[in-house]
């Protein structure tokens, strides 16, 4: 089990930092660009993250956003202060909330939810996702192969109530996927969040459960499926060795695909500095 994971190949790299309910952010190099996605760390831990791998924060070209939630770009501010001319995409709900609460007005590149654009190479495509935010996505990057390779396709589906129709699609046509797998039932159940706050996980348009993750995963053929990341551990709601033990089944019937599950209680600032 590990907090971090990267996928390789010629010009692309793929890092996931950490991804849980307590932040998210991912390098992808592709295209020859370097991109975050999500920017949800402090930047103590952002600044330690990046520095593991070997960015330099100046050299970041872009940031895509999902949703305006502060797990998600709280490390926005830090990151604009040290690269202040960043590209930051977003789509136009969730730019406007992220100006307000982050107090920043970045280069906004606005995207609409849906529709597939180009960026240096690499198709992005930005889908809607059921949870209580503005206008959230999740992503998926169709990353350009060197010498006739073909593409590679990376999809990060995190913060869902359900998974839609649409969400299954993109599950379904992912080469790397990072997948939300939020709460287990018995912890939220017995853990000492108020009423309210655990029927707003379980929602609609809440959060993914570690069983709602693996009906997902039951239920897609995903032929090009070559790594599946299982993300978003809620750090009191969840553990990693209860979705690894899900997972048994998974990797039984798909040998040939890696899967990594996210540990929340790893992803301290004292682990990533
Ligand atoms: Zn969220
Ligand atoms: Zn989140």
């Amino acid at each position: 089990m590990t907090s971090r994971a990267s996928f390789s190949w010629v010009s692309f790299a793929f890092h996931v930092l950490g991804t849980s309910s307590s932040g998210n952010c991912s390098v992808l190099r592709a295209g020859g660009k370097t991109v975050l996605i999500d920017v949800g760390f402090a930047w103590p831990r952002l600044s330690a993250a990046l520095a593991k791998v070997g960015v330099e924060p100046r050299s970041i070209d872009a940031v895509f956003i999902t949703h305006e939630h502060s797990d998600h770009c709280s490390g926005l501010p830090a990151l604009l202060g040290r690269n202040p001319g960043l590209k930051v995409y977003a789509n136009a709900e969730t730019a406007l909330r992220i100006g307000y609460t982050q107090k920043v007005s970045p280069v906004w590149k606005k995207f609409q939810t849906g529709g597939a654009f180009d960026y240096n190479g690499i198709t992005v495509t930005p889908f809607p996702i059921p949870h209580d935010a503005a206008d959230p996505v999740g992503f998926a990057f169709d990353c350009p192969g060197v010498g006739g390779a073909s593409t590679r396709r990376v999809t990060w589906m995190t913060d869902l109530g359900h998974v839609t129709p649409v969400a299954k699609a993109q599950a379904e046509a992912a080469d790397i996927l990072v997948l939300e797998s939020n709460y287990d039932d018995e912890m939220l159940d017995l853990s000492k969040r108020p009423a309210p706050l655990k029927q707003r996980i379980r929602g609609r348009h809440g959060h993914l459960s570690n069983l709602a993750a693996l009906d997902l995963l039951r239920s897609i053929k995903a032929e090009r499926l070559s790594h599946i990341c299982l993300g978003h551990l809620s750090k009191e709601c969840n553990r990693a060795t209860i979705v690894e033990q899900l997972m048994v089944e998974v990797r039984a019937d798909r040998p040939d695909v890696r899967v990594t599950v996210f540990d929340p209680l790893e992803e301290s600032p004292a682990e990533l500095s």
